[in-house]
């Protein structure tokens, strides 16, 4: 048979640096009148000067912890009923765009949040628009249909069409005050879902050429904005790879790495970015098939083997934890179990089982 594939983007995507001032225009041309403002705390005074000339924007939530907890996006959705909102705008990394986007989709349908967590209600069709403004340059959530929630400790990724957004404002110059670390977690972030993208079962030719770019960028400026955050260049060329690779993986959704990197974060506490680098590296090398191979070539490495070297070596000038030693207590059963169990294990090129996770994760011990 030969090729076929469907491809759709439905998020209108404005980029630039300085563009938050464009924010009021936008939410003029979507009509939209009442909308709760979800931001990072660490942007609420950035918020908080410019909402005098954005009277679109009748509320302010920026409770948002990394990791967010379903009672944070259940508060939002209290707060848009309350406020009668017709709108979200959320500004922050990917904790807080998860939360604003579960709290909109949920917030005029009536059911406890966690019903929707659990399965055991059924999300809406129709909410109200979410205008998304990363302000991490990683997740890639501004442009996906994916919440990622936590109840307690269990860490949950949903993927539902009620989170799509409306429009992403991409504007590279909020990420300018990210500390070195997040810099380093949030590009692997980037990294993994342009990778996961392209080895992906379910990858098509679209997603691949924003993987392939959004490889290419991080390889190409990841370390620079990390070595210096003022570099409004590698922050734009970052800003940039975390909308390609969150392109990359929206339909095609991610793997093995992703899979390993859920118990990593509820069971030893690695924020995601960190989770995913930890077997980035050893997944690149478990999935070097040719396909792989020949785009390591396209992008001026020898192979597959220097692609995870060099993943290898953004991890140690991070100051990434990459041993399991470093992780405290590990019950290495569980661990390849729960990975092994994991849904998203079953779109890796090659479905590693309990036992080859187990070896895998010994060689990082
Ligand atoms: P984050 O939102 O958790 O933020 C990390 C830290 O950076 C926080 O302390 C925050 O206050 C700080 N921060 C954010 N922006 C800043 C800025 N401009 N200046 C200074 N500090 C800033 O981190 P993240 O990596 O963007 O998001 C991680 C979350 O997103 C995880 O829950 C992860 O599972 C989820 N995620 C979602 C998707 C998706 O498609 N929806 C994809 C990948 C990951």
């Amino acid at each position: 048979m030969g090729l076929e594939f469907v491809y759709a983007q439905p998020v209108k995507i404005y980029f630039g640096a300085g563009r938050l001032e464009a924010l009021g225009l936008i939410l003029e041309e979507l009509g939209l009148r009442r909308c709760v403002a979800v931001c990072d705390p660490f942007l609420r005074p950035r918020l908080e000067a410019l909402r005098h000339r954005l009277p679109a924007i009748c509320e302010l939530y920026s409770h948002i912890q990394p990791n967010p907890q379903l009672s944070g996006a259940a508060a939002v959705a209290a707060l848009i009923r309350e406020r009668e909102a017709d709108g979200v705008v959320a500004v922050g990394g990917g904790s807080t765009l998860d939360t604003a986007k579960f709290a909109a989709a949920i917030a005029y349908d009536g059911g406890e949040a966690l019903d929707y967590f659990r399965g055991q209600r059924v999300f809406p069709t129709a909410h109200i628009p979410v205008v998304t403004v990363p302000s991490t340059a990683g997740t890639g959530s501004e442009v996906t249909q994916v919440s990622v929630m936590s109840y307690g400790s269990e860490k949950k990724t949903i993927n539902h069409p009620a989170f799509m957004p409306k429009a992403a404002l991409v504007d590279p110059s909020l990420t300018l005050s990210v500390p070195p670390r997040v810099t380093m977690n949030t590009g692997l972030d980037a990294l993994a879902h342009a990778l996961e993208g392209f080895w992906s079962r379910n990858h098509q030719p679209i997603s691949d050429q924003m993987a392939r770019q959004a490889i290419r960028l991080v390889l190409d400026n990841l370390e620079a904005a990390w070595r210096d955050g003022s570099d409004l260049e590698a922050r734009s060329n970052m800003s940039l790879a975390a909308l390609f690779g969150g392109l990359a993986f929206a339909l095609p959704k991610t793997a093995g790495c992703h899979a390993c990197s859920y118990p990593l974060s509820e069971d030893y506490g690695l924020p995601h970015g960190e989770a995913c680098a930890f077997t980035l590296d050893s997944f690149v090398r478990l999935n070097a098939d040719a396909r792989l191979e020949a785009l390591c070539r396209e992008l001026g490495l020898s192979g597959a083997e220097e692609l995870a070297s060099r993943i290898a070596a953004l991890k140690q000038l991070g100051g990434l934890r990459t041993r399991l030693s470093e992780l405290g207590d590990v019950d290495l059963d569980k661990l390849a179990r729960d990975c092994a169990a994991h849904p998203l294990m079953k779109n890796n090129p090659v479905v590693p089982d309990e036992a080859a996770l187990r070896r895998m994760f010994e060689a990082l011990a």
